[in-house]
């Protein structure tokens, strides 16, 4: 089969099979080698490795995959690429499609069944509707991860990997930083898809930490107050925290903590470290 990472390819692939692009399913597919090259090498795939590939679409970058991993399950939600996709990888006898949406499928079950327990590699050009919960169901369901590689928005990337004092600081800048190491490997912009999305693209290497780099007591408290002080985001953290309804601490509890940590009482929780929020999370 030829190679997909070649546009004319590809529409002849998309032109046989009569495929109608679906926008509900962010179908926006690849058709450049350097950056396809580029996301297999970044994950450091070899013939040791499981690799999960979220939304195969026609196959591209399975072809890749396929080539550099032990073996590939890829798990796609649209019923009419599976025709597609069972031609375009006809060669490959280590690819496995399921016909799923991502969001329901038990990805330790999997991890467990394919690679008994070992570390997987999560690889994807992800549909940008729903990188967050994909990211987020990855981490706190306790998949075995060794890196996630993925393409995402190019603001999403930025957010997943600044610190305090930039305006893409958030709470999944933390959310990720608590359970992995992001890298931004490449910037991709519109012309590499077809057809093109909107906005830029980026890939980042989240890099599964064997142990957080904190030590939180209870981590889905910090987590708590983490989502309460950026849904404040203008307000003092003191105030953001003691008006929000999940939060059980006082006023005066979070104003003791904060001048504990040797914190002004006026701090905003934008201006927070992971470190900070797993210290003020251990003292509430
Ligand atoms: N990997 C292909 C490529 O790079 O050319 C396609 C990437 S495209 C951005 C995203 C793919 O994810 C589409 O094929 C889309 O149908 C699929 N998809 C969207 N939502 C999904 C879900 N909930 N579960 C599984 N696949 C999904």
């Amino acid at each position: 089969m030829a190679n997909l990472g070649n546009p004319q390819n590809t529409i002849d692939v998309i032109q046989k099979h009569g495929f109608r692009f679906q926008k509900k399913y962010g179908q926006n597919f690849l058709i450049d080698t350097h950056v396809l090259d580029k996301i297999v090498s970044a994950a450091g795939v070899t013939k040791d490795d499981l690799v999960l590939e979220i939304g195969p679409g026609i196959g591209t970058m399975t072809q890749y995959l396929a080539e550099a991993a032990r073996e590939v399950v890829a798990v796609e939600i649209d019923k009419n690429l599976i025709p597609i996709l069972e031609e375009t990888l006809s060669e490959y006898d280590n690819v496995t499609i399921l016909n799923e949406d991502i969001l329901k499928v038990d990805i330790a079950a999997l991890a467990e069944e394919k690679n008994g327990g070992k570390p997987i590699k999560v690889v994807a050009n992800l549909p940008y509707y729903i990188t967050t919960p994909i990211i987020m169901g990855l981490f706190e369901s306790g998949v075995p991860l060794d890196n996630i590689t993925i393409m995402v928005q190019k603001e999403v990337a930025d957010r997943m990997q600044v610190g305090p004092g930039t305006k893409d600081y958030g709470a999944l800048s933390l959310a990720v930083q608590y359970y992995a190491k992001p890298e931004i490997v490449a910037n991709v912009p519109p012309n590499c898809f077809i057809p093109r999305p909107n906005v830029g693209s980026a890939v980042i290497r989240l890099t599964r930490y064997p142990k957080p780099p904190v030590e939180v007591e209870d981590p889905k408290k910090m987590f708590a107050l983490i989502r309460a002080s950026f849904n404040q985001r203008r307000k003092t953290l003191v105030n953001g925290l003691s008006n929000a309804p999940e939060i059980k601490a006082s006023k005066e509890d979070v104003q003791n903590a904060i001048a504990k940590m040797g914190l002004s009482e006026t701090i905003r929780g934008e201006a927070l470290t992971l470190e900070q929020f797993a210290a003020l999370s251990n003292l509430l």
